[in-house]
This record gives structure tokens, sequence and C-alpha cells, in this order.
């Protein structure tokens, strides 16, 4: 069974936007902005719930 993704990523320096799950956001905390190396926190996340 699949997992959607919970959260949109919107990295503030190289302005990626991606759908990522928990713990993807984890990573990202974690690790940076996959693109770019920037450092970024919870508050770039955003839930996807509400797309639209
Ligand atoms: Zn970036």
């Amino acid at each position: 069974m699949a997992t959607g993704p919970d959260y949109t990523f919107a990295c503030p320096e190289c302005d990626e936007s991606i759908s990522v799950n928990g713990s993807m956001r984890d990573a990202l905390v974690e690790n940076g902005c996959v693109v770019c190396g920037a450092s970024v926190t919870n508050a770039v996340f955003s839930s996807s719930a509400a797309e639209g």
C-alpha cells in the first residue's frame, strides 16, 4: 500500500518544490535541500492536504 506525500517542500534558496512524506521531510531537515544543499527547517514544509 502506497503512502502518498504528506508535505510540500519549498526550498527558500533555489525555489525547488517537491512533495515529500514524513521521513523525507526529516531527511531534508537533517541533510539540507537535495538540489542546492541549503539548510532547511520544518518551516519550509506545508501540508499538501490543502492543495488546490
Ligand atoms: Zn534548494
